[in-house]
């Protein structure tokens, strides 16, 4: 009788085999129901074969092998078993995190009657292309039939998002499928209406992890039968079947949100160049600001280097940068004189400002003068937040909260205050002092219902708002052409942060930020505030210098021997028991210098930034090497042996390529 080798979502390095009458090779890929213990468990079958390293009497046979919908395709299984064998994490989880929720239940799942409820916009048509962006479209068309990766580094507004259509709608003509990545869910839309002025003809589908269970399916079901021919999804839609797929894009491809932070730990744009190797077709990764591996890649001839270097829209310019260092007396009040004239003149004016601060409620910390008490999470290394709104004190990292404490616990002053500012705090400060302007604040919080980013998109664009506050959810990739003033507060803490890689995120948001002011007719003016406006990052950013940026920070990191100059992997472990993640650390400490080879850095265990979270001890380690292959072959035999012995009660994960150390 025929022995299927399944999948199943169990964080073990192996597969397990069931008996099945009718199974056949044509089956590999197909999501099969399995009896595990006292339950049933949805697996995908890998391989059909004659043999089991288990006796064959005691084997069990399979509830079902569902065929209502087709297995997963050979090149996508290959990509998932690099994945697996890339971030060495087991290989079922990976698969079974491929399909979307809907198809890993045990009951079967219900096909979404077909409504077919597409707004559909006015057509727009293509502004002529410039010649930067014709040669781009040319050279991605000339290496339609190879892998070939580009790297599209282009200012914000040069007209990157009209190369990619130009690309895609090549492509689709062709009879092929395109696959579109974008950081944000709440950039989909935006995307996502633009492609269908300029593609109405062709049919799209976004795929993310705000729709229902049944609509994911169903969307996921129209990318693998070919129906669609445009899938524009974040992160997890580099694992849907896509059979014609001809080109990737992948924008804005630096930002942070590419790679997964919990699971599988996979980088969504290092996932697509595999992905385009393997089915021998280009990729383009766009960015006004290059990840430094990214911009390392091109620059060593790895990737190709297309470039825009100036605004598409015929006399529209860069903001003029401007840096105010504040007065000490106003830094405690958020807002320098120089913004808040700024602010002013633009009301004057009847334009639109934005106030950016990476940091939502009213304050990070609420502080006892007299004793020095800081209020801080139970379960967590962290402060909490003054969500004065809400009144709560909230943890940004757990969830918990409690109400605002009246007197210090320590001490009993009832003069409790509150340090630093935060979207809230700000924009109680823009209301007092401008109290007719017409004020919104955007964060995470006030995004917190649904609709509510369409909406806000909406009032922003109608001229309903005269000032916004907000973070970077408000910053990424969104074109509101009424802002002439951008206002950067508490940029400080990244310059000198202990991640190697603040500065980079720092400069890139920034880019983000000021390519939101003048993107239309009106010229835009940037006012960064900083205590330190010597620093080279700023001199670069006022220039609007990517590139004297990149050269001065990888000079940085080759000196440092940091990324892209070596590769790293950090061994990840928490528990509710201290000792019993310490015990784990120390023996997993003690395997790697056991196995370790030459060329391979291994450090001691320490606790991350955060060392608590959500009542848990966390431990990292970290290992590194100049050569990946070694890195890889050492983590395979590692991770076999933390395999091999088990702590009860710890957690643990290998992150390959961390972006947070
Ligand atoms: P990016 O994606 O690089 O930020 P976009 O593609 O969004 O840039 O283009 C910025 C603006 O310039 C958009 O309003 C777009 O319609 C316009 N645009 C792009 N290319 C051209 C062009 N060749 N001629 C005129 N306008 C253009
Ligand atoms: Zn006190
Ligand atoms: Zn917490």
């Amino acid at each position: 009788m025929p022995i299927v080798h399944v999948a199943l979502d169990l964080p073990l390095n192996r597969l397990f085999d069931y008996l099945s009458e009718d199974a056949a090779t044509q089956d590999v890929g197909r999501r099969v129901l399995v009896p595990f213990g006292r339950e049933q468990k949805v697996g995908v079958i890998m391989a059909v074969s004659q043999q089991s390293d288990i006796a064959v009497e005691r084997l069990k046979g399979v509830t079902q092998i569902w065929r209502d919908v087709d297995p997963l395709s050979a090149p996508l299984l290959t990509l998932l078993r690099f994945a697996s064998e890339y971030y060495h994490h087991p290989l079922g989880p990976v698969i079974l995190n491929a399909l979307p929720p809907g198809l890993r239940r045990t009951k079967g799942w219900v096909p979404l009657k077909r409504r077919r409820t597409v707004a559909s916009p006015k057509p727009r048509a293509c502004p002529p292309l410039n010649d930067e962006q014709l040669t781009a479209a040319a050279a991605i068309h000339a290496q339609r039939h190879h892998f070939y990766a580009f790297l599209l580094k282009g200012i914000t507004g040069s007209g990157k998002t009209e190369v990619y259509l130009e690309a895609i709608s090549a492509a689709v003509r062709e009879g092929g499928q395109v696959l579109v990545l974008v950081p944000e869910i709440n950039l989909t839309p935006a995307l996502e209406h633009r492609f269908r002025e300029r593609l109405p003809d062709i049919h799209l589908v976004s795929l993310h992890s705000h729709l229902t269970e049944k609509e994911r399916v169903a969307r996921w079901l129209e990318a693998q039968s070919g129906e669609a021919a445009v899938i524009l999804g974040t992160r997890l839609a580099v694992f849907c079947p896509i059979p014609r797929l001809r080109l990737i894009v992948v924008d804005e491809e630096h930002d942070p949100s590419y790679k997964q932070q919990e699971g599988l730990r996979y980088s969504a744009r290092n996932l697509s160049i595999v992905r385009a190797q393997l089915e021998k077709i280009p990729v383009v990764l766009g960015s006004a600001t290059p990840s430094l591996e990214s911009w390392f890649n091109a620059r060593s001839n790895r990737y190709h280097l297309l470039t825009l270097s100036r605004r598409a829209q015929t006399n529209a310019t860069l903001p003029a940068i401007q840096l105010v260092e504040p007065p000490r007396e106003v830094v405690a009040q958020g807002l320098s004189p120089a913004a808040l004239g700024a602010l002013g003149e633009r009301l004057m004016r009847g334009e639109q400002s934005l106030v950016f601060i990476n940091r939502r409620g009213y304050s990070p910390a609420l502080v006892c003068n007299q004793c020095g008490w800081v209020c801080s999470c139970d379960r967590c290394s962290a402060r909490l937040v003054v969500h004065l709104r809400a009144r709560e004190m909230r943890c940004h990292h757990c969830g918990h909260h409690r109400p605002i404490p009246h007197h210090c616990p320590t001490c009993g002053n009832a003069q409790l205050f509150t340090a630093g500012e935060g979207t809230q705090k700000i924009e109680a400060r823009l209301r007092e002092h401008f109290p007719d302007a017409r004020i919104l604040r955007v964060d995470s919080d006030s995004l917190a219902r649904v609709n509510a980013w369409a909406e806000t998109a909406a009032a922003i664009s109608a001229g309903e708002v005269d000032i916004l506050v907000g973070t970077q959810v408000l910053v990424k990739g969104h074109d509101f052409p009424r802002i002439t003033l951008v206002v950067a507060l508490n940029v400080d803490g990244a310059l000198y942060s202990n991640d190697f890689r603040g500065s980079e995120r720092l400069f890139a948001q920034l880019v983000q930020v000021a390519g939101r002011a003048g993107r239309a007719e009106h010229p835009g003016e940037v006012v960064i505030q900083t205590a330190f406006p010597g620093h080279p990052l700023f001199t670069a950013i006022r220039h609007h210098d990517y590139e004297q940026f990149a050269a001065l920070e990888l000079d940085t990191r080759r000196m440092a021997g940091f990324p892209p100059f070596i590769h790293q992997a950090i061994l990840r472990a928490s528990s509710i028991s201290e000792k019993a993640v310490i015990r784990f650390m120390e023996n997993a400490l003690g395997s790697a210098h056991h196995l370790v080879q030459e060329g391979v850095l291994v450090f001691d265990p320490v606790p991350p930034a955060m060392a608590r979270l959500a009542g848990k001890t966390r431990l990292q380690l970290l290992v590194q090497c100049a050569q990946r292959s070694e890195l890889q072959s050492f983590l395979s035999a590692w991770q076999n042996a933390l395999f091999e012995t088990p702590e009860s009660r710890v957690n643990w994960v290998l992150d390959v390529d961390p972006l947070e150390l």
